[in-house]
């Protein structure tokens, strides 16, 4: 099962729970202890400043569950998309060990920064 929590103050969140309950922050980090089990987990999470339905979110985040073939290993990946910020990040694990594999970041708009393209290719959101 995956848990979610508050990347400022480590409270537990629900995966549904728009922002931390106890600091308010939009932040968080989702640990996935049953390692063994899935081949495919995907996970998304969106932070909003206001009320959900009334405010687009302005904070998306995908983690998935993937094989590296050039590292060969089973890593989880978490894309961000921050619509304040205008910054698209990404971070791989290796799920073993939970050290950071491969780190990237930059401007959405920055389409050179999400590789040469391909179908995977994750797309800012509509705002
Ligand atoms: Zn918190």
């Amino acid at each position: 099962m995956a848990r979610t929590r508050c990347a400022a103050c480590g409270r537990d969140l629900l995966p549904g729970d728009p922002a931390c309950l106890e600091c308010g922050s939009g932040d968080r980090l989702v640990d996935d202890t049953d390692v063994g089990a899935a081949v495919e987990d995907s996970l998304n999470l969106k932070g909003r400043h206001g009320v959900p339905g009334e405010v687009k979110p302005y904070l998306r985040t995908t983690v998935k569950r993937e094989w590296s073939p050039s590292r060969q290993l089973s890593e989880e990946a978490m894309r961000t998309f921050d619509s304040d910020e205008r910054l698209y990040r990404e971070t791989y694990w290796n799920l073993g060990t939970g050290e950071i594999t491969f780190q990237k970041e930059g401007a959405i708009e920055d389409q050179g920064l999400q590789g040469p393209g391909g179908s995977s290719r994750p797309q800012p959101p509509a705002i």
